[in-house]
């Protein structure tokens, strides 16, 4: 059976059909609490597998045959909460960061009858708060994690290969000063490590680099006391679209997936876990979605599940939070070609200095902390350490406060029981970890962004052992992500600069969307307004924003332009100009009238402001 074909197979009782909008599932108020198991039906191998766009009002009518046609989209969201209430599942997964939105698309391929359901939105928690690489980990080679590093390498080829329009390949100078922790027979022996651990099939092997090598290749580096250094390779991503991808995935392979919906209580019948009570935050009400196992992929929320899952209050914390804060400076005052290493001068840290198209992210800090994930931000002496650790290196650029355009702070999911009782987060394992609690709630905590596809795994599998199911193999290990399939990113490139026109709009287009570049595109061509940019000098189109609604989850100003798309965390007003010409292409596809419109974009400005503002020192 396909993956979505149980879904598109359910019947309401007055039988399978299509819904206006084309999907082969509509729910009928009461009566889709009559569905159960016994209607699954699952369609002829090699049926029907059209789907049309779902979300359009009659005031925004495509004209002429719908580019969005080949790519499948969504049901609308009523309909998935109404599902998501009707239906018993296999498995509900609770998160929608890349663990739970990795695990719900593994999940759906297998086949099973999958629901996902995430607090705010797809990416919200760490996974948009990341360094945005897809890493063997280096550093991780200090603290002798090789299983890690090896299963990392092996990742980052994967997913250069299944997604190469959110992975790419990257560049790093890693400088070597007199005195430095690390010097440059330590580097060089690592390096060499490193590249075996990939099974020497990483996009290069490194290159050791003397003093003048390593000017030419990045002439703003301080030159005092250099003594080489070394070029090696590793990927860069876009983590919350990555994990968007995964969403939509899951969503095509037939989950039922829903943001802007919690936990709020989990369903204990015998003192096992049968369900969650949720809630959908966007239209107040409350359902009970039934499943027959249950995944608290919540990062690090989980213990919060923990406490439902352990009412009486003896769940011993299993995710311990590190906090790792990155600013971003206009590229050109700091001058870097590529992405660097750096072991900072303040205490010795490995950090990063990245290149993100006309900007440079520089992080990140490792402090342990009790912040709660949802508020976690920036310090004014977090900002300064990363200043003052970038202006060691780059004596030439003087970065002051006025240069960073924004900063952000995420929390590191750690296993509790990764730090070995030591207080540094830097060292504690970034491997992963499942257990089942005593009503079979199974807990994936850990992990990195990199490993995301392994964990989900992993996690998968666990469900159907717990379901007593035969173990299938992933399909994730070989199928590409949505937009993925791409032959040759150099002849996408090419093809997209010749029909677009706009070279940075190409290359932002196919490194967002994959091979689905052209639905985005053919847009503009059916609806000329939404040709529009969203905001002087940056890529974004109007046409994305009501890509965002259409096919890609979007329900709020925030998931469009501080998730979808970068807007929020590149411009100095975080997004503001930007807000009202995306909130114009969203609001009559999502049936928004004024005054909707406007508190999307108040909602905007304050969420901007909480996620990339800096917390004053006496804060
Ligand atoms: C500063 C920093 C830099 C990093 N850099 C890298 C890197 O470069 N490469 C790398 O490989 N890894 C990196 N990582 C690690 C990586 O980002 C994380 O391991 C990964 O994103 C964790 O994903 P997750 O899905 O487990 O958690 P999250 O992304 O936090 O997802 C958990 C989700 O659960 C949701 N949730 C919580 N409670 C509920 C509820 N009651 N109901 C429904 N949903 C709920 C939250 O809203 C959230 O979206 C970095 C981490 C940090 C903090």
């Amino acid at each position: 059976m396909q993956g979505s074909d149980w879904l598109r197979g359910a019947r309401t009782p007055e039988g399978a059909r299509s819904t206006a909008s084309g999907h082969s599932l509509t729910l009928h108020g009461p009566s889709c609490r009559d569905l159960d198991a016994a209607h699954w039906i699952p369609l002829p191998p090699g049926g029907p597998r059209r789907y049309t766009p779902l979300v359009r009002s009659e005031s925004v009518a495509l004209r002429g045959p719908s580019p969005e046609a080949e790519v499948p989209a969504p049901l609308p969201r009523d309909e998935r909460l109404r599902a998501l209430a009707a239906l018993q599942f296999d498995v509900l997964i609770i998160g929608g960061g890349v663990t739970g939105a990795g695990s719900a698309r593994d999940a759906a391929l297998r086949g099973l009858k999958v629901a996902l359901v995430e607090r705010e939105d797809f990416a919200s928690g760490t996974s948009s708060r990341s360094s945005r690489l897809i890493h063997g980990g280096l550093r991780y080679l200090e603290h002798g994690h090789l299983g890690l590093v090896f299963e990392s390498s092996i990742e980052r080829q994967r997913l250069l290969r299944l997604a190469p329009h959110l992975v790419r390949p990257l560049a790093f100078i890693w400088p070597v000063y007199a005195g430095a922790r690390v010097p440059r027979w330590k580097l060089n022996a690592g390096l060499m490590l490193y590249d075996a651990l990939s099974l020497f099939r990483n996009v290069k092997g490194y290159q050791s680099l003397n003093t003048r090598d390593v000017h030419e290749a990045e002439p703003g580096l301080r030159t005092d006391d250099l003594k080489g250094g070394a070029r090696y390779y590793d990927a860069a991503t876009d983590d919350a679209r990555l994990t968007l991808a995964n969403a939509v995935g899951a969503s095509e392979a037939g989950a039922i997936v829903l943001n802007h919906a919690s936990v709020r209580q989990l369903v204990l019948e015998d003192g096992q876990a049968r369900g969650a009570v949720v809630v959908d935050h966007l239209t107040g009400s409350e359902i009970t979605v039934r499943a027959r196992a249950i995944v608290n992929a919540t990062g690090p929320w989980s213990d919060e599940i923990r406490k439902l899952d352990a009412p009486a209050g003896h769940a011993a914390p299993a995710v311990r939070g590190s906090k790792g804060v990155h600013i971003a400076v206009p590229r050109e005052r700091l001058g870097n070609r590529d992405a660097l290493t750096l072991l900072s001068p303040k205490d010795g840290r490995v950090m990063f200095v990245l290149p993100s198209e006309s900007f440079t992210i520089i992080g990140t800090t490792e402090t342990s902390t009790r912040a709660h994930p949802a508020e976690v931000r920036a310090s004014e002496a977090d900002v300064s350490y990363l200043l003052e650790s970038a202006n060691a290196f780059f004596p030439g650029a003087h970065l002051t406060r006025q240069d960073v355009v924004s900063a952000w702070a995420g929390i590191r999911p750690l296993v509790a029981t990764g730090y070995h009782g030591k207080a540094d987060a830097g060292s504690a394992s970034r491997e992963h970890h499942i257990d089942v609690s005593p009503s079979g709630v199974l807990a994936i905590s850990g992990g990195k962004l990199t490993t995301y596809r392994v964990m989900a795994r992993d996690v998968v599998d666990a469900v159907e052992r717990h379901l007593h199911q035969p173990r299938r193999k992933s399909p994730t290990e070989t199928l590409p992500l949505p937009g993925g399939d791409i032959p040759s990113m150099d002849a996408e490139f090419a093809t997209a600069r010749a029909e677009v026109g706009n070279a940075s709009t190409a290359v932002h287009l196919v490194r967002a969307y994959g091979s689905r570049w052209r639905h985005v595109w053919a847009l503009t061509r059916q609806e000329p307004a939404l040709a529009r940019p969203l905001a002087e000098g940056l890529p974004y189109l109007a046409a994305e924003a009501a890509w965002g609604v259409t096919h890609e989850l979007a329900h709020t100003l925030s998931d469009l332009l501080i998730r979808r798309l970068k807007v929020a965390f590149e411009t100095r007003d975080l997004g503001g100009a930007a807000a009202r010409v995306a909130a114009e292409a969203m609001a009559p596809r999502l049936g928004w009238d004024t005054a909707e419109t406007q508190r999307q974009l108040a909602v905007y400005e304050a969420d901007a402001l909480r996620i990339f503002g800096v917390d004053s020192p006496d804060a």
